[in-house]
């Protein structure tokens, strides 16, 4: 099927057949969605928490009932293990009920002490918050902003990454048939050079973006211009230190599983291994028996560990930063080249000896290639830890935990895992320092970023108590 570069193309990736291709909606539907959600705001705004919730626990339920199709599309459009798109799934209806059941308390007015009668904060909802999503957890990036802005009164308009368009308009399926509003959540198929005039339209109060760095400086750029709050959660590097008292094999296995899940497409896998010189050729042994005994293949067998990347071109530039680096001197242990005639496959890799001069290192890698670079003791370990533009996740293994929480003090980002692999949780906040972003997803700081957090002050002003006189 022949594709026009104004459509919008789902292509599966392990094949490389284009499933359906989709004209991109004219600025004709992007006003009557952004209208429809204005409208849908005003009345949703004015509903209780448990009247929200009613809905939001109906997705959850609907989810569940749909996780074959829905984990079925995922795996189509961007190649995901279908086993792993089904738990994708899971995790999305348990995202719902957290937020259902929580909302009221994390949102209901806090009485402050003062001089007034009453005083207190209240939490109201901003309006239609632009939600530009990425394809690599095309269903939990969008439940992930979706269920907290939801239940604090928002409307959405969902630009999903062009590459998952099906799952994009499935996505705003469940939430109609959940008995949201009409409207409600609203799905643009865009280019993303298109954008811009969305964000800067007065009724979108508000964007957050989940993607890369360079897309977040442009979103960035284009929310100030328009003086809107923006929330940002963009790539990672990060680092997966093991100290020389660490348990060399539980760490091995968990950092087989950091880096290689999705394929090796998460924001927060660990990418760069910093391992302690005395147990660094045991960490390697074991690390790599783990990597080549991952199961590359067809997505859609339950079996599958490995599928594609996601598109054609990731798969060229990973194919890029591992070559560049073995000609800098990394020393390959395993992979490092393409797997079958067609699909944008690419076989677990494991890279030695890497300097952070190195793709490698220096980069985001966005596939399943795991950098080691050895470290004297746990100071240099921190010093490279911290050495990127980045600063989402860290993962630290050593026996020692109370050295570890000291440790993970010095370590720049927005989360640091000891003795585990980091992973998003709705009861914990999500998001990262320096290039990695700024604001928090999921909990009660995620919930709080698209609301506005109201002082309420109620007079007279009570006489001040008199100050006692001295003796
Ligand atoms: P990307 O280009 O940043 O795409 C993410 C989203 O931003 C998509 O919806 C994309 O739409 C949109 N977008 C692109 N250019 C835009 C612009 N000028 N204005 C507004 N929106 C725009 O990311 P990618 O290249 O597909 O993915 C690879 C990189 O993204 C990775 O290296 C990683 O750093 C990052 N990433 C991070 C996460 C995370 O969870 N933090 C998740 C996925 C990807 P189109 O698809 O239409 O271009």
């Amino acid at each position: 099927m022949a594709v026009a570069a104004s459509q919008i193309a789902s292509i599966n990736p392990a094949t490389d057949e284009v499933l359906r291709t989709f004209d991109a909606h004219t600025r004709e539907q992007v006003e009557d969605a952004i209208a429809g959600a204005q409208d849908a705001f005003v009345a949703w705004r004015a509903r209780s928490f448990a009247e929200r919730a009613v809905p939001m626990n109906r997705l959850a339920a609907l989810l569940r009932e749909r996780s074959d199709r829905y984990a079925r599309l995922m795996t189509l459009e961007m190649g995901k293990p279908i086993t792993e798109a089904k738990a994708e799934i899971e995790k999305c209806a348990l995202g719902c009920e957290f937020f259902a059941e929580n909302a009221e308390r994390f949102l209901s007015p806090e009485i402050v002490k003062t001089t007034a009668q009453k005083s207190y904060v209240a939490y109201e909802p901003l309006g239609i918050v632009l939600a530009v999503m990425p394809w690599n957890f095309p269903f939990w990036q969008v439940i992930r902003f979706a269920a907290p802005a939801f239940m604090a009164g928002n409307a959405a308009i969902l630009k999903h990454a062009s590459n998952v368009p099906q799952c994009a308009l499935a996505i705003e399926e469940a939430f109609r048939d959940a008995g949201f509003p009409d409207g409600l959540l609203r799905t643009l198929l865009l280019a993303g050079a298109q954008v811009e005039p969305v964000i800067a339209d007065e009724r979108i109060r508000a964007v957050t973006l989940t993607g890369s760095s360079a897309t977040g400086a442009r979103i960035a750029a284009a929310a100030g211009r328009a003086l809107k709050k923006a929330v940002l959660e963009l790539g990672g590097s990060d680092p997966f230190i093991v100290l020389a008292d660490a348990d060399v094999a539980n760490a091995a296995a968990i950092g087989v599983r950091a880096r290689n899940q999705n394929a090796g497409q998460s924001c927060i896998a660990a990418k760069r291994f910093l391992v302690a010189d005395p147990i660094g050729g045991e960490f390697e042994k074991r690390f790599v028996a783990g990597v080549e005994a991952l199961r590359i293949g067809d997505p859609l067998d339950a079996k599958t560990q490995i599928g594609p990347l996601a598109r054609a071109d990731l798969r060229d530039n990973l194919e890029r930063q591992v070559k560049e680096s073995v000609r800098m001197g990394a020393r390959l242990l395993t992979g490092g080249k393409r797997w079958g005639d067609r699909g944008a496959f690419y076989t677990p890799t494991v890279l030695a000896d890497v300097t952070p001069d190195m793709p490698v290192f220096a980069e985001e890698t966005f596939g399943p290639v795991a950098a080691i670079i050895r470290a004297r003791d746990a100071d240099e370990a921190i010093e490279l830890a911290n050495r990127t533009e980045y600063g989402l996740g860290a993962n630290l293994w050593t026996r020692d935990t109370a050295t570890a929480e000291r440790l993970a003090r010095r370590i720049e980002s927005g989360q640091v895992f000891i003795n585990g692999m980091v992973a998003s949780d709705p009861r914990l906040p999500f998001g990262g320092v320096k290039h990695s972003g700024f604001g928090r997803e999921l909990s009660a700081f995620g919930i709080r970023e698209f609301v506005n957090i109201q002082t309420v002050w109620i007079g007279p002003a009570q006489t001040a108590q008199a100050t006692p006189k001295a003796e």
